[in-house]
């Protein structure tokens, strides 16, 4: 296989570099390559290279939402963090797909703007917040987002607006598509900015006094089933405290699973199961992941 790194020397490119760098979880085995493109332009080259020789192409965003096997990821890893501008129009909130979400949250109250404040204590990346339309406390990005800049597989930009992005419960239209978000456009409301910042500070207060923050996690583990709470079957279930290795379903948050000591991906993957059995077991519900498991075993 050609070396990336000589092929691209003006682009920054790891070979065999370990993911568990990167990921909230601080688990995950090395990417073939990892680029930390910089521009469009540069995502671009990456992925007409990646399509023209059959290169696995996989995009990471700030890596909160993600288990990434302890095999690793073959191929070309993107790795968007460096594209990271967010500017503000008006009442618009432009920021690429690296930025991280809590920073545009911020542009946003510091340009006296509401309708980001959900977010402000969710560490994804803004690309990542499309793709899973990100939401918290009532919020949601699809209420947010009025587009976003799409790189489609076959290699155009596409300006798609929030119809098109078709928004749902952890869902965008993404996720079908396979593009790579390359930057999104927030419309927000002019506001007070000392209520704006004092609804940001109360939300991360209360996401602190619940989430075990302190802990490598993935953030909830499992999305809502219809007519439940995941947390509540896990604790009712009796599974707070359940340990696999290092990985163990937290005791401060029953939708967590928390890194406490050295865990790999695979110690994730087996809590994931052993709660999701034994959630079925007990009490006939299927519990989905939304956390994404990807990678070589
Ligand atoms: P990643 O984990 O890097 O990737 C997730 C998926 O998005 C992957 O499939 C990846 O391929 C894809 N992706 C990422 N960037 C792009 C891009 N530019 N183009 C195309 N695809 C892309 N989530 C919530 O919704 N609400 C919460 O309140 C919340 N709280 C959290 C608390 C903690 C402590 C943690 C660790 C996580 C929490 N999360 C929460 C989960 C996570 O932060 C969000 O899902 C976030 O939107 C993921 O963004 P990311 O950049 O980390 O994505």
């Amino acid at each position: 296989m050609a070396n990336l790194i000589m092929e691209f020397p003006e682009i920054e490119i790891k070979q065999d570099e370990p993911l568990m760098r990167y990921t909230y979880t601080h688990t995950g085995g090395p990417a073939d390559w990892l680029a930390f493109p910089k521009s469009v332009d540069e995502v671009k080259t990456l992925v007409t290279y990646a399509s023209a020789h059959q290169l696995p192409l996989t995009v990471l965003g700030n890596a909160s939402n993600l288990i990434v096997r302890d095999g690793g990821i073959e191929g070309l890893t993107l790795i968007l963090t460096k594209m990271d501008q967010i500017t503000v129009n008006g009442d618009e909130v432009v920021a690429q797909a690296g930025a991280s979400y809590i920073d545009t949250t911020i542009a946003a109250r510091d340009h006296s703007l509401t309708g980001l404040e959900f977010a402000a204590g969710i560490p994804g990346s803004v690309g990542g917040a499309i793709f899973m339309n990100a939401g918290a406390y009532g919020g949601e990005t699809k209420f947010a987002a009025s587009k976003a800049t799409i790189l489609l597989p076959d290699g155009t930009i596409k300006e798609m607006t929030n119809e098109e992005l078709d928004f749902g419960y952890r869902h965008s239209s993404i996720q079908e598509n396979h593009g790579i978000v390359l930057d999104a456009t927030f419309k927000l409301t002019p506001g007070d900015r000392d209520k704006i910042a004092a609804k940001m500070k109360e939300l991360n207060e209360r996401r602190a006094a619940k989430q075990p923050l302190d802990l490598p996690s993935c953030g909830s583990v499992f999305k809502r089933p219809t007519g439940y709470f995941a947390g509540k079957l896990i604790h009712d279930a009796g599974l707070q405290g359940y340990t696999s290795g290092g990985a163990q379903v937290s005791t401060k948050h029953a939708g967590f699973i928390v890194n406490i000591d050295h865990g790999t991906a695979n110690d994730y993957v087996n809590v994931i199961h052993h709660v999701q059995e034994t959630v079925k077991k007990k009490f006939g519900v299927s519990l989905e992941t939304e956390v994404r498991i990807i990678g070589r075993n």
